[in-house]
């Protein structure tokens, strides 16, 4: 395997007179990071390249007046010890230590059972006693639809949770408490996620069990895997913007970089592979290898039904957006190191008090308590009122506490929640053979989160070992003969 040029120094043409199956990988967040391990291990001859000078993405930790903040997630991961994710990292070597959070999660509901907030006072009760207030009626209704999900009798039609339980009943405070649970693990509506994928996570729930707070933060996870790519020989490049995927007759063949720190971005560098996998989502993925897949098509390495399968599914992704407001306190604030649901805030879905799990989070004697809000699409136009309803939202559940506002963060476009909505998302197969796909645009069913994103890896690898079907829709055979297809002139643009 050759290169057009040397990347950097240290980073010789990669894989060259190396018989080992050379890998490229296109971003270092958790989906990158995790697969880079997991091939390293395997023998493989690993390089990721990421284009930020930070390691990890959306899963890392960074300092901010003594706190250890993050770049995306709430130090927290869905599934706790047993989840895909924790299990994975140890599987691969990785000493992390997750604490169970317990309760799984409390809501805090008005006590008054009329009111629809919390200025007329409210108490906290555990997640799993919340259907208890429902009336005898509408408990027999529910546990009825659920067995009859679980029995695999579905609703013909995959539609959205809350329109399918509506149907059958209406409890305003059930129906609040699945937007707030949406809302905090997915950054979606009860509505916006089906109903199947609402059933596939309880599933899930019940298999992995709830969630747990990681020891040290999401940097915890992050260098672990680093150290265990970088023990296996993989390599982990900074700064190198990736701005093509090569492809040779029909396949992934390697990449074209940019060094972000040179001048003008210096010259292009070509690194050839057997292998590439990109965490950056399908779409964006796309953008890198469109104009390259249409040639492939005029020449009849790649069919044009196939790829314009592929685009109609692109053109249905959604990314979630959120935003995250982390303060801290001099007293602790909640009882509990695990989620607070707040079906009756403003915008507020639920916070997690880390320090209380790991007071190292945080300088001596203070508490950081981080929130997470779903936005809706049609709210980042106006993002300031949604911060400001936020803001309005912590004076109302934490009356009269003195709190510091650190940091606020809007998660949106090219740095979401999640790149597809949960549900929604496109598998690790693309047209072009030997390109997959990780990450958070490539989760498994019922995968919150991280889980999501550990589900897809081990789904991918399966493909990469050919130990899984390849069976995605676009991947039909090739039709070797030459201008197919004209190809599609609409491009998809990087958000
Ligand atoms: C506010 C918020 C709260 C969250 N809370 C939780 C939580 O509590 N628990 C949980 O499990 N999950 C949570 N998540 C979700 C979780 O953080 C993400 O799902 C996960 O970090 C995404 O990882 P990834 O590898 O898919 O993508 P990313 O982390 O985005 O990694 C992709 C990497 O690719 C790099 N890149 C992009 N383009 C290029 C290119 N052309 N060349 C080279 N590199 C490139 C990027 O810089 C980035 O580093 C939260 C997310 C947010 C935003």
């Amino acid at each position: 395997m050759t290169s057009g040029s040397d990347i950097a120094a240290g980073s010789e043409n990669i894989g060259s007179a190396d018989s080992r199956k050379s890998v490229i990988v296109i971003g270092a967040g958790l989906g990158g990071l995790l697969t880079a391990a997991a091939l390293a291990k395997e023998g493989r001859d690993v390089t990721v390249l990421e284009k930020l000078s930070l390691i990890g993405g959306r899963f890392v930790n960074f300092e901010y007046k003594g706190y250890q903040l993050s770049t995306g997630a709430l130090h927290m991961l869905p599934h706790g010890v047993k989840g895909p994710l924790a299990t994975m990292v140890k599987e691969l070597g990785g000493q992390i230590t997750v604490v169970p959070s317990s309760p799984m999660a409390m809501v805090r509901v008005p006590t008054d059972k009329t009111a629809s907030d919390y200025s007329g006072g409210f108490e906290d009760i555990p997640s799993a006693q919340f259907k208890d207030h429902l009336s005898l009626k509408n408990k027999l209704i529910m546990g009825k639809l659920t067995a009859k999900y679980l029995a695999g009798m579905i609703p013909e039609e995959d539609i959205g949770f809350k329109s399918w339980f509506t149907q059958y009943f209406r409890d305003d405070r059930m129906e609040r408490y699945a937007d707030s649970f949406a809302g905090w693990s997915l950054s979606m509506t009860a509505d916006e996620t089906s109903v199947s994928e609402m059933f596939a996570i309880f599933r899930n729930v019940a298999k992995y069990g709830g969630p747990g707070i990681l020891m040290g933060g999401c940097s915890s996870v992050i260098n672990e895997l680093v150290r265990i790519i970088k023990e296996n020989g993989g390599r982990i490049l900074t700064q190198k913007e990736v701005t093509s995927v090569i492809l040779k007759e029909g396949k992934a063949a390697g990449i074209v970089c940019r060094d972000v720190r040179a001048k003008g971005y210096g010259d292009p560098e070509t690194l050839t592979a057997d292998l590439v996998i990109s965490d950056i989502g399908h779409k964006e993925t796309f953008c890198l290898y469109q104009e390259n897949a249409e040639k492939d098509v005029q020449n009849g390495y790649l069919s044009a039904d196939a790829l314009r399968t592929y685009e109609e599914q692109l053109s249905k992704i959604r990314p979630s957006a959120g935003l995250k407001i982390c303060f801290s306190c001099d007293e602790q604030l909640l009882t509990h190191g695990g989620i607070l649901l707040t079906p009756y805030a403003r915008r507020i879905n639920g916070m997690d008090e880390v320090t209380n799990v790991d007071p190292t989070l945080a300088p001596e004697g203070k508490h950081l308590i981080m929130t997470h809000q779903r936005t809706a699409p049609d709210r980042l136009d106006h993002i300031d009122e949604e911060i400001q309803m936020g803001l309005d939202d912590l004076k109302d559940i934490f009356p009269g506490k003195n709190l510091e506002i650190l940091v606020i963060q809007v998660h949106r476009d090219g740095w979401p929640v999640n790149r597809a909505f949960s549900g929604t998302d496109c598998g690790n197969l693309t047209p072009v053979k030997d390109l997959y796909i990780v990450g958070d645009g490539a989760k498994g069913k019922g995968g919150i989160e991280v889980e999501g994103i550990a589900l897809g890896v081990t789904k991918a690898l399966e493909l990469i070992r050919g130990t899984a079907p390849e069976k995605e829709i676009w991947k039909r055979p090739v039709q070797q003969t030459k201008n197919a297809r004209e190809p599609q002139n609409k491009k998809y643009k990087n958000q």
